[in-house]
């Protein structure tokens, strides 16, 4: 698997396989540099991937497995990316370019969603609600049989694991088809399954092009259910196919999350979880929040606060020591973002920070973008209403409950959202009133694998983790005995 005669290959019924479309050849964004190519899938390996994992779904190998025996190899995986989490952050790291801490850290947590789901399996009871008539009546939940999981390329380990994890202890067999930036720590994830026991075939990776592999996957007959997390327009294609199929889709999409500060906020810790939340991870991550709405009598010391903290932020190659911020995925990711601000600044906009490429020598070849602070839109502006995908928050004022919600709530997003405030009934107001799937109340990005996850509006159909994240990739079955 080393790749050191050509690119290294895909995963198809636990053995490596080579691809028929051209190969893919991922960059390190932190010095331009090329990463490990990687066989990717045209057409062809698709099918083949499909109709092995349908062959290995049925066997008696995964199929006829107790729930203890299930879980043991899922919590088997957890425990593989743990031993080798150094090493699955670093891949991470050289193909995203988040920083080291940051892609170790995420590693153990995709190993803790491996275990958090090995639990669920061996836990989760089917029901027997109670009797109508003369009959026992059961329900259990089937696995749909051939999963098709596509991740993005921000967060690639936690996601596919979120994907995975509870698909394989749900009983189905996956497809794994990774963004075509990021593709090897799926392929890694592909090997610590074989290497945890899991049947040959139960989990395929297919590294490859969105529009030709990612389409044929899900345009696959043998593919019985999608769950997909990207774009809110790729989602949108995604969903167009699996209408015309009656395909049952799960999917985690775009954001343009509202950090919202009351005056009666602690505000140093609102300004300093305002800067984590848009500014770790560059900004790429589908919940930052990336709209900063403050209460107008404190809109200046929260700003000069949040402009303070922007400047000082340090930006620097993802391995150095104290790196806050590393690049952004890609030259051309950080092209389009200064784009982006370019034609808001043209528009009326103040860069209050950033708003530039750092100048330090070291970074000149990385995909590098400074920490930005927009003022003087409104939020109708496209600034406050597109997904930047990029270290870029607005900041605007609002006066009172009223106004905050009505411009919170004017997106068509309605991923997560944030709220700063000393009032605790006023924090339940406006949690309930706020139009999104996840609200921080004093804090922000918390994540749990135990808490459903998922979007209003157009973030999203379906919900992901917890329990019930299990469910996502089960179908329920009422079985009645006569009496
Ligand atoms: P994209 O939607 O471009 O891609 C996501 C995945 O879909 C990739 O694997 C991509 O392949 C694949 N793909 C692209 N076109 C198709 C197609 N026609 N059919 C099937 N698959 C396809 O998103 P990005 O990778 O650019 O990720 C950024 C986006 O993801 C942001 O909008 C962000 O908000 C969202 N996101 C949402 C999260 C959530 O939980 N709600 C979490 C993280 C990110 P390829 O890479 O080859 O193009």
């Amino acid at each position: 698997m080393s790749g050191r005669d050509g690119p290294a290959p895909m995963l198809i019924g636990g053995k490596p396989r080579p691809g028929s479309d051209a190969p893919l050849r991922p960059v390190n964004p932190a010095t331009g540099e090329p990463v490990q190519e990687i066989a990717a899938a045209g057409a062809g390996e698709i099918d083949e991937a499909v109709r092995d994992a349908a062959r290995a779904a049925a066997d008696a190998s995964w199929a006829g497995l107790v729930p203890q025996q299930r879980a043991a190899i899922v919590r088997g995986i957890g425990d593989r990316i743990d031993a080798q989490a150094a090493h699955f952050a670093e891949m991470q790291m050289r193909e995203n370019g988040k920083p080291r801490g940051e892609c170790l850290a995420q590693a153990r947590s995709a190993a803790a969603t491996f275990r958090y789901y090995a639990a669920v399996c061996e836990t989760l009871s089917s029901e027997m609600p109670p009797a109508r008539g003369p009959y026992v009546p059961l329900t259990v939940h089937e696995p749909y049989g051939v999963v098709a999981a596509i991740t993005p390329w921000n967060s690639p380990l936690t996601m596919e694991a979120q994907k995975v994890a509870p698909a394989l202890a749900a009983g189905n067999a996956v497809v794994l088809k990774p963004s075509e930036l990021t593709p090897s720590v799926a392929l890694a994830l592909g090997r610590a399954a074989i290497e945890a026991g899991l049947p040959p075939g139960v989990l395929n990776v297919v590294p490859g092009r969105g529009a030709v592999a990612g389409a044929a996957l899900v345009a696959h007959a043998g593919v019985k259910m999608v769950s997909f997390t990207g774009g809110t327009s790729t989602g949108r294609q995604i969903a167009a196919v699996a209408a015309d199929r009656l395909l049952p889709v799960a999917l985690e999409l775009g954001g343009k999350s509202p950090h919202i500060v009351f005056a009666d906020a602690d505000l140093d810790a609102a300004a300093e979880a305002v800067c984590q939340g848009i500014f770790e991870g560059a900004g790429q991550s589908c919940v930052a929040g990336s709209r900063l709405f403050v209460e107008r009598d404190a809109y200046r010391a929260v700003r000069d606060r949040v402009v303070a903290r922007a400047r000082s932020l340090r930006v620097d190659l993802p391995d150095a020591a104290g790196v806050e911020m590393g690049p952004l995925v890609s030259r051309e990711h950080r092209d389009r973002i200064e784009r982006i601000v370019a034609s808001a600044r043209a528009r009326g906009a103040r860069i209050s920070s950033g708003g530039a490429r750092p100048q330090a020598e070291r970074l000149r070849a990385g995909a590098f973008y400074e920490p930005t602070v927009v003022e003087g839109i409104a939020n109708d502006d496209p600034l406050a209403q597109e997904e930047v995908f990029g270290p870029v928050i607005c900041a605007m004022p609002f006066d009172g409950e009223e106004d905050l919600l009505r411009q919170a709530n004017d997106t068509v997003y309605g991923l997560a959202a944030g709220v700063w405030t000393g009032d605790f009934r006023r924090a339940w107001r406006i949690a309930r009133g706020l139009e999104a799937g996840t609200v921080w109340v004093n804090s922000y990005k918390h994540l749990s694998i135990a808490n459903a996850f998922g979007g209003f509006k157009q973030s999203g159909l379906g919900r992901e983790k917890g329990v019930a994240g299990m469910r996502l990739y089960q179908q329920a079955k009422s079985i009645l005995f006569g009496l």
